[in-house]
């Protein structure tokens, strides 16, 4: 039995998995009662104060088209209108001789899916006709969809469909690496085939590209107001040390302040090595440890490293890019994707652009000095500008748990959001979810978590395919 006051739902976690569950449910009028150690909503999606650098700072996040319940959740909360669409990629060679970078754009024409990016694919000037031939044929494997199971790597995809040392270089790394944060061997064909079938086939809206232009503890402010709105009690600075089933059947949560909880229902928005850390203060015997804590030792991070720099003036009219043949994958222009955004009274002239390095592995060993003189030398090569421009302040971010990564054959142990049991559930971007880790994966986690918790329907439908792929 439940007090009229005593939540009805403990939700442990307010990233976009607890953040999306908790809105579902308390919308239906659920007791809700959501614990965050942070002093911010987010999760991995964050941003704060560096207080050395006195500017605002966040690991630049990007979305799809086909991202389509993240999508909801932004336009239900208001945080869409903060997004910056973008129809078009950009590739970048490295100059030659001093000179300016080679571009290739690739982006939709008005040609019917699957081949609305087809033009710009036959113009791209960093593929050669034989690399474009093999990932065409490539791509054919992903036209009807992609595989059901997961167990083949990307690498053995590769090299099955044979394709060319600078197709890989100059298409499927930059694509994959920065989709799957992580390297060919460790990502399954599945993901990366799900990567080119959502967003490069399906329809041109599900490859858009979209940037939260706010930073994004700002940007995701207004989901967890919209929480609060509808009667979710946020508690942040409550960090969970213990949980537990009493014997009336009601679940508990002890904070590390000493602060106890208790509900009926139970929903873990954690990392997997977060739940894990719980399960483990649950009695041995108990069966939602049993079932739930052998599926844990599957998983493994990957790291996302990004560095910002103000120069003292602009080196780009780009607003981001793909940097080729270099460690830096994509660069991101904060200062003309910010524009349209209040920019605080004492923001620098000049420039502010983040480089982000995905699977990070090697630059998680480099100090600060070696990190900031191979980028800005890998940059200059594309941007000549920086040679002149004067670094005015730097910063780096490096996140070693940043992702989880979809190794071929892990799908087996990603567990349903209800798999534990007797009212305890989970959610998170690494549960069951059918998407990597993504901030898309994270709020369908938390959605598909709210539907085993009150039998209603939240996940919002993929986006249909358009042009001849309706009729595949
Ligand atoms: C640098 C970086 C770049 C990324 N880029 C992208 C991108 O471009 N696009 C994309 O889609 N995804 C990206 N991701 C991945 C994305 O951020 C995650 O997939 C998503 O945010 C995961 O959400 P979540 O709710 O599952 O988990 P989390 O965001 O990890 O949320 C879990 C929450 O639980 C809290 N918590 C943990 N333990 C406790 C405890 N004991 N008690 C109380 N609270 C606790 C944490 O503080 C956190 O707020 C990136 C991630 C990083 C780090």
């Amino acid at each position: 039995m439940t007090s009229a006051n005593q939540p009805e739902v403990l939700i442990v976690g307010a990233g976009l998995a607890g953040l999306a569950a908790a809105v579902a449910l308390s919308k239906q009028g659920t007791r809700i009662a959501l614990l965050e150690r942070k002093p911010y909503v987010g999760g991995r999606a964050y941003s704060y104060a560096h207080p050395a650098l006195e500017e605002v700072i966040d690991s630049q996040h990007v979305l799809l088209g086909c991202c389509t319940n993240l999508i909801d959740l932004c336009q239900l909360s208001g945080a869409d209108k903060h997004i910056r669409w973008y129809d078009h990629y950009n590739f970048l060679e490295p100059g030659t001789a001093g000179g300016p970078a080679r571009r290739s754009v690739i982006g939709p024409s008005g040609l019917p899916s699957p081949g609305h990016s087809s033009l710009s694919f036959l113009r791209a000037s960093m593929l050669s006709l034989a690399d474009k031939s093999r990932i065409a044929l490539g791509l054919l494997e992903f036209m009807r969809g992609y595989p059901a199971t997961d167990d083949e790597s990307f690498a053995a995809w590769l090299k099955r469909t044979k394709q060319t040392q600078n197709a890989i270089l100059h298409f499927w790394e930059p694509i994959i690496v920065g989709a799957l944060n992580d390297t060919f061997d460790r990502c399954s064909t599945r993901y990366a085939g799900q990567v080119f079938y959502e967003s490069f086939l399906k329809s041109a809206q599900g490859g858009r590209l979209g940037i939260p232009a706010q930073p994004l503890s700002e940007f995701y402010a207004a989901v967890a107001d919209l929480a609060e709105q509808q009667g979710t009690e946020m508690h942040l600075r409550t960090s969970v040390d213990r949980i537990e089933r009493l014997s009336n059947g009601l679940w508990q949560t002890t904070a590390s302040d000493g602060t106890r909880m208790q509900a009926p229902k139970l929903l873990l928005a954690l990392p997997f090595e977060q739940v894990q850390r719980l399960l483990v203060t649950l009695d041995e015997s108990s069966p939602q440890r049993e079932r739930t804590l052998p599926l844990m030792q599957h998983f493994i991070h990957a790291p996302i490293t990004t560095l910002h720099l103000w120069f003292d003036r602009e080196v780009t009219e780009l607003e981001h890019a793909a940097l080729l043949e270099t460690r830096i994958q994509w660069v991101f222009n904060k200062t003309l994707i910010r524009r349209f955004e209040p920019a605080p009274a004492d923001s620098l002239p000049g420039q502010y652009l983040e480089l982000c390095i995905s699977a990070s592995f090697a630059e998680l060993h480099d100090t600060r000095e070696q990190l900031l003189a191979s980028s800005l030398e890998e940059l200059a090569r594309f941007f000549p500008a920086v040679k002149q421009a004067t670094l005015l302040k730097s910063g780096i971010l490096k996140e070693a748990r940043a992702t989880f990564s979809v190794v071929p054959g892990l799908d087996r142990y990603r567990p349903a959001q209800d798999v534990a049991g007797d009212g305890l559930y989970l959610a998170g971007d690494w549960t069951q979810t059918g998407w990597p880790s993504t901030m898309e994966g994270a709020v369908r986690s938390g959605r598909l978590a709210a539907e085993k918790i009150s039998g209603r329907s939240f996940v919002t439908a993929d986006l249909p395919g358009s042009g001849l792929m309706r009729l595949l």
